[in-house]
């Protein structure tokens, strides 16, 4: 006879197992580009391009009008949504470092409580993925055309399109690689609209009929900044005309472009086009050998040819992301098809923001608001009313928590993000952070000779210190220069603001364990 004791407990087993078996667990879809602009995502601006699948994840869901990330550059933003926990915390402070796989994260948690977990595409940690069912990811950077993948340990070139590769993998790995039963975290991050930006075939004549507008600070002269703005690497009148620009050049020596690899001074884009297929190739010559004539015909200068470069890389970039917009179309109707898409959190984002013209600049890693903020649409109908929005400092460091969260697992306390799920409803949280910490370390090693900083931002100032081989302030009110083009430190109505910034500055290292910075405010 079993004892009232064992009764109570087996009643106790089966009630928490059909509970259980009640509430379907939500799925998470991830979908993070690299390097993708907010400015390029037409539910934020639709001067430049239009992306209605994206904008459709807004739409029906929200749409964050002031997110951040707290490290602009790739591998850092990567372990900090891995991981809930700033760079100097999980170790991967810059792209010379290499992720310690054995620590915690949250798709490890995840896998734990019986969700399927896939990371496919852009992986760039170093180290072997970890705390996934499966993995398929790109080497390094990996390759527009024809990319190499690792598949769980094995190396497979694929015949195609990144972008449409990736999302391919990633259906493949939800339809057939999990059991029926199981909620799944997947992973979609693709490569585009990295350097150097190699459109698809399908939509390289996106732009042939028109010009984008000039960007208002396309010919900033960095008065009044700090020695950082002048001193970085990374204008695109310093692009070489080879390998960013696709100019097939009559001969190497006519090369201008500094910076970056070696290698580009002679071998140009060849490298990347040799990958190609016939087909791909023709598609490749009919439409940039036109570009290169035009080029030697017109053979623009000065004013001119800074123009043209931005033009050049600016169409480029775009015709990447229309990539990227379809094939989030491809992504949400296999979802729907599946009868999952309500079941779903699907968020849309980017590892950071990136320059595109403003400054004169490409790339990312300044504090400025263009890498800064990301592009952050989330669908989660279960919480989210259609056509919301947010204007919540929102962080990638808040990814961990967020999901783990809609999973009902209480985020571990070492987890130095905050849960979205509080302004799902409305928009807005009571108590949600006022400011945010950014710290940036890739100096002097390293890329595009971005000096280190770090620094604060409120919903209407931004505060930051670049420290190292400088000692330099800068202060921006964003309400009256969006375009942050007035560094107003120093300017005597704005003492007390410093005075506040700073303090918060304090309380924010404090807070984040960031006790070590080799300057202080
Ligand atoms: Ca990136």
């Amino acid at each position: 006879m079993p004892t009232v004791r064992q009764c109570t407990l087996l009643l106790l087993f089966f009630s928490a197992y059909a509970l259980h078996a009640q509430t379907k667990r939500p799925n998470i879809v991830y979908i993070m580009t690299d390097d993708h602009a907010r400015t390029a995502v037409s539910a934020y601006d639709t001067t430049l391009i239009r992306t209605p699948n994206i904008d459709r994840i807004g739409r029906e869901g929200m749409v964050f009008r002031n997110a951040c990330v707290t490290n602009a550059i790739c591998g850092p933003s990567r372990a900090v949504l891995l991981t809930g926990k700033y760079s100097h915390i999980n170790g991967f402070k810059d792209n010379r470092s290499s992720f310690d796989g054995a620590q915690q994260t949250f798709p490890k948690i995840l896998r734990a409580e019986g969700y399927f977990t896939a990371m496919i595409g852009k992986w760039h940690l170093a180290t072997e993925p970890t705390g996934f069912d499966y993995w398929n990811v790109l080497i390094g950077q990996g390759q527009y055309y024809n990319p190499v993948l690792i598949e769980m340990g094995d190396t497979l070139r694929h015949e195609g399109y990144a972008t449409d590769i990736i999302t391919d993998i990633a259906i493949d790995a939800i339809e057939n690689r999990r059991s029926d039963d199981q909620p799944f975290c997947l992973f979609v991050h693709h490569k585009a609209p990295h350097r150097n930006w190699m459109p698809d075939a399908k939509h390289m004549d996106l732009y042939n009929d028109r010009d984008l507008p000039i960007p208002p600070t396309l010919f900033d002269n960095y008065a009044g900044r700090s020695r950082a703005a002048s001193e970085q690497d990374m204008r695109i009148d310093d692009m070489w005309l080879s390998y960013d620009l696709k100019l097939n050049l009559r001969d190497p020596a006519e090369e201008t472009g500094t910076g970056g690899k070696k290698s580009w001074t002679t071998t140009g884009i060849e490298p990347d086009l040799q990958r190609m297929t016939a087909a791909q190739r023709q598609a490749w010559d009919a439409h940039y050998g036109p570009i290169t004539e035009a080029y030697y015909r017109d053979k623009p200068e000065g004013r001119d040819l800074s123009i043209w470069k931005y033009q050049r890389y600016i169409k480029d970039y775009l015709g990447c992301i229309a990539s990227v917009d379809d094939n989030v179309g491809r992504l949400l109707d296999y979802l729907e098809k599946t009868g999952e898409l309500n079941n779903t959190i699907i968020v849309y984002t980017s590892d950071q923001g990136f320059f595109i013209g403003e400054h004169g600049w490409y790339d990312k890693r300044f504090m400025y608001e263009p890498s800064l903020t990301i592009p952050l649409l989330i669908r989660y109908p279960a919480e989210i009313p259609a056509g919301t929005v947010s204007d919540a400092l929102a962080l990638n460091l808040d990814f961990a928590p967020t999901f783990l969260d809609v999973a009902g697992i209480k985020p571990p306390a070492d987890m130095q993000g905050a849960s979205l799920l509080p302004l799902m409803r409305t928009g807005k949280a009571k108590g949600w952070r006022k400011s945010m910490y950014y710290h940036y370390y890739e100096y002097p090693y390293g890329w595009h000779n971005v000096k280190k900083h770090y620094g604060v931002r409120t919903q209407r100032y931004k505060l930051i210190h670049f420290y190292n081989d400088i000692d330099a302030w800068e202060l921006y009110d964003l309400k009256h220069d969006a375009d942050e083009t007035h560094n107003v430190y120093g300017q005597r109505k704005y003492k007390r603001i410093v005075k506040k910034l700073k303090k918060e500055l304090l309380r924010l290292q404090t807070q984040y364990r960031d006790t070590n910075p080799e300057d202080k405010p």
